[in-house]
């Protein structure tokens, strides 16, 4: 999986800063999280095909997190597309866009897609054969949702010493693959475990922003490998988080902590503050496993 962050600030953008956009790479997908005003000009920066780009994922109606997103469709058609895109949002981002596409008479000549989010329990949204990608409900002013993008297990890999040794028949490889037990060429059944080996351990990443401090996101979450968490403030200006429904550092690093998350990055910093490294030093008193997000960065993993 690849992580490339082309905007990691809140409210507005700035010379040097970006409000929310991420790319994920994850088995062969690139799925677009959050539009803020500029994504088209970092996806351009961070050289990402815009012709990858199927699927869209948007948390929320607040403008830093969408205000992108009509005028890439719109490049996307100026580019004469012709693929298929899937837009999954909160109700009401449909009926803005298509007035803007409406008024502006500039329909897509591609199909557009939109998936509207109603629900307040954690849904299954995407799923092909190697991802899935789930709602998280968050809590924030306004109907919002971060998202979990899981892989699916992949194949058994063969033990090709041992499959060699146990005179297996290529006709069954791909059964090996799968999980079965095969017959070697006397007849004898090959124990599956005996020649194969484990998938490469499935991968997830769970994206929350905008959110108050939740431990109800906690159950979703369990054990995520990679945690993107809101941290808009630091605990100093924790009055400034509690009303406006957001998070400080500390906060992620405690649900960091509490979901066992193997690593936290944190995001979504209020345009207050010069000196990101104390998010860091405040989330790593609570979370060992602590990087800033920094619009263009990229996280492999
Ligand atoms: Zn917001």
């Amino acid at each position: 999986m690849k992580l490339t962050i082309l905007g990691c600030h809140s409210a507005t953008p700035r010379t040097n800063t970006n409000p929310t956009s991420q790319v994920l790479e994850i088995k062969n997908h690139t799925f677009l999280i959050d539009c803020g005003e500029g994504t088209q000009v970092e996806l351009r920066r961070n050289k990402v095909k815009f012709v990858r780009i199927k699927h869209i994922f948007i948390s929320h109606l607040h403008g830093d997190h969408f205000f992108g997103l009509v005028g890439l469709i719109s490049t996307f058609k100026l580019l004469t597309r012709e693929a298929d895109l899937h837009v999954y949002a909160p109700k009401g981002l449909k009926e803005i866009i298509t007035l803007q596409m409406k008024l502006s008479d500039s329909w897509t000549n591609y199909k557009l897609y939109f998936h509207e989010l109603t629900s307040d329990s954690s849904e299954l949204i995407f799923e092909d054969d190697r991802v899935e990608v789930y709602t998280i409900p968050l809590d924030h002013r306004i109907y919002t949702n971060g998202f979990l993008f899981k892989e699916k297990e992949g194949e058994r890999k063969l033990d090709m010493n041992a499959v060699l040794n146990a005179d297996v028949d290529v006709a069954y490889y791909r059964k090996l693959k799968q999980g079965f037990d095969v017959e070697d060429s006397n007849g004898n059944l090959v124990n599956n475990k005996s020649v194969t080996k484990p998938p490469n351990k499935s991968k997830s990443y769970a994206f929350c922003s905008d959110t108050a401090y939740s431990e109800a996101i906690l159950p979703i979450i369990k054990g995520v490998d990679v945690l993107y968490h809101e941290s808009t403030f630091l605990e100093k200006n924790e009055k400034l988080a509690t009303p406006t429904k957001h998070s400080t550092a500390k906060q992620a690093a405690s649900i960091a902590k509490q979901a066992n998350a193997e690593t936290l990055i944190l995001g979504h910093y209020s345009t207050r503050y010069d000196d990101l490294n104390l998010f860091k030093e405040e989330a790593s008193e609570i979370f060992e496993n602590v990087e800033l997000a920094k619009d263009g960065k990229t996280f492999e993993f």
